[in-house]
């Protein structure tokens, strides 16, 4: 390893730590990569994380996503708790070997923003204590379809599993329904229903006194409803 060797994209420029085999090396793009002379000269590495965001590395195979590989420009923008997300979010989506890809990019969910510029207009810096979450579970991270709730709200937010079809029914028997769900570790159970359809709505009533703001429901108003109900 010397200096100033090319690999793909990357230039090295310096020793980091000799007994380590780091180099410090600038991607084409400006951003600065720590990586080791043997990931270069094995060709695993010939570009930032922004310029090559599909590479898949580290240990066990995982994404690397904590964005400490990277200095320079992108270190003021990595310390914020959006980009911490916004890379988790889209390696869930990009790559196979991540831990998060079979309930993301492994059932077709897509990444949709172009830049963490984009994903930052549209949802801010992560207030302290949530996470993101997908409005509608089975949709794409995309403008409109992404918030910051609370852990306990993105649990409640999970797709209906296996043949339900409306949140927090359960079938007890012949025209025998119920609605139940859990809410801090306590389960509620809400007993007599003679329909699937009943039940729906009954959590639709209920619902929202547990979980407020975050409450999915059966049947969400229509747009001119909502429109009604603003007014
Ligand atoms: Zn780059």
């Amino acid at each position: 390893m010397k200096k100033g060797m090319v690999f793909g994209k990357l230039t090295v420029r310096y020793l980091n730590d000799a007994k380590r085999d780091t180099w410090a090396c600038k991607c084409e793009c400006g951003h600065y990569v720590n990586t080791t002379g043997r990931t270069l000269l094995s060709g695993n590495r010939t570009a930032c994380t922004t310029c090559d965001p599909e590479r898949v590395s580290g240990k066990f195979g995982i994404a690397v996503t904590t964005g400490n590989y990277c200095f320079g420009p992108r270190k003021e923008e990595n310390k914020l708790g959006a980009a911490k997300a916004f890379r988790a979010a889209r390696a869930a989506c990009l790559r196979p070997k991540h831990v998060n890809w079979p309930i993301c990019g492994g059932r077709g969910i897509e990444f949709r923003f172009k830049s963490f510029e984009e994903f930052f207009e549209e949802l801010g810096e992560r207030p302290k204590g949530k996470i993101l979450d997908r409005i509608d579970s089975n949709g794409h991270f995309e403008k409109g379809n992404v918030r910051w709730v609370p852990p306990w709200a993105a649990i409640h937010n999970r797709r209906i599993y296996g043949d339900h079809k409306y949140r927090g029914v359960y079938q007890q028997g012949k025209n025998h329904w119920i609605v139940a769900f859990t809410r801090n570790y306590k389960t509620y159970r809400f007993d007599g229903y003679r329909s699937e359809e009943e039940a729906a709505h009954a959590w639709d009533k209920i619902a929202p006194k547990y979980f407020g703001e975050y409450t999915n429901l059966n049947f969400p108003p229509t747009r001119p409803q909502r429109r009604a109900l603003a007014r």
